[in-house]
């Protein structure tokens, strides 16, 4: 039987002291002992060091059909990962992972067997949280959860097998605010899952700051969910159900009945403190409305996802 071809797909930016290491010691012994015909996709996210020359000298070049595809300028893992998604042409699954050595290369053929077996996504669910965002990102699941954002497993990774059929619909995506997980997820197939260890970073430094972690985190909350809208509306029904009965209270104590319990409330600090609680529910839903508002503008203002850098890249076949 002919030999099935699956995609590797790997971002990379910054990753000049270990990606030829990587690719040459980690993911090509691997990669070679596996019986398909395999499709390296390497994006090159406008890397500023040496990490172009080292994918070109690397001995993958040679072994696999690759395609490098370099940007003009550093758009972010998540653009990165859909334009090798668009690149991966019509090999039959695609396998993401990091390039820095933290993702298994052990887990491949994991996933393959459960691909195999009929799996359309096969995620690797990280078994020791190795973040240093770890409440962040505790924090951030949980906050998933409680949306409605459709079954986000907590510790699941980028690091996925994506069936062509899984592929396919999610090259329909056109939105520009885009975290890739996200996105799997509401395309609503059933996933399978498998435990990794990731490891620490071989060399190198994590481009992900705690600040872009946390614009991200934001991100995706509000581009997966309206509940922020839906949460402040429960929000204004119970400041309604509290304030009104306590209002008629104030009014028939007081000025009905004339403070029969001898509470002698301030007119003053009853309106004020009503006034105060109300500006402050307007302010928070305002800047809520704008966060929604400011997706849009960025959604409407359609420009391209990416720009490739033809001179420095190679093997692209349309997409
Ligand atoms: N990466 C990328 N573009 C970026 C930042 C990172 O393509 O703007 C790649 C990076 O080279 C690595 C992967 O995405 O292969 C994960 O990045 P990093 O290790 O910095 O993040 P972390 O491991 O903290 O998730
Ligand atoms: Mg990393």
């Amino acid at each position: 039987m002919a030999k099935r071809s699956v995609s590797i797909l790997l971002p990379a930016y910054n990753e000049a002291s270990g990606i030829k290491h990587f690719l040459d010691q980690e993911l090509s012994p691997t990669l070679k002992n596996l019986p398909y015909n395999f499709n390296l996709i390497i994006v090159n996210d406008g890397s500023t060091d040496d990490t172009l020359a080292e994918i070109k000298s690397s001995s993958v070049i040679k072994q696999f059909q690759t395609t490098i595809i370099s940007f003009t300028k550093n758009f972010g893992k998540e653009i990165s990962m859909s334009a090798g998604l668009k690149y991966s042409g019509k090999t039959a699954a695609v396998i993401m992972l990091d390039c820095d050595g933290q993702h298994p290369v052990s887990a491949i053929s994991k996933m393959l067997a459960k691909w195999e077996n009929g799996a359309k996504i096969v995620t690797a669910i990280d078994l020791h949280k190795r973040t240093k965002h770890k409440l962040g990102s505790k924090l951030f699941y949980k906050m998933m959860r409680l949306t409605n954002s459709p079954g986000i497993h907590e510790g699941a990774m980028d690091f996925r097998l994506l069936d062509r059929s899984v592929v396919t619909e999610f090259n329909r995506f056109t939105e520009h605010n885009r975290i890739t997980r996200g996105l799997i997820d509401w395309l609503g197939f059933p996933q399978e899952y498998i435990k990794v260890s990731t490891l620490k970073r071989a060399s190198g430094t994590p481009t992900y700051s705690t600040k872009k972690l946390a614009a991200l985190a934001l991100d995706s909350f509000v581009s997966m969910s309206t509940t922020p809208l839906i949460f402040f509306g429960y929000v204004g029904i119970f400041i309604t159900l509290v304030s009104l009965p306590l209002g008629l209270f104030i009014l028939i104590e007081q000025y009905i009945l004339g403070d029969p319990l001898g509470l002698d409330w301030s007119g003053a600090v009853a309106m004020s403190l009503l006034i105060s609680f109300l500006v402050g529910l307007v302010l928070i839903s305002q800047s809520i409305t704008a966060l929604y508002i400011s997706h849009i503008h960025a959604e409407a203002k359609n420009r391209p996802l990416y720009v490739i850098d033809h001179s420095k890249s190679s093997n692209l076949k349309g997409a």
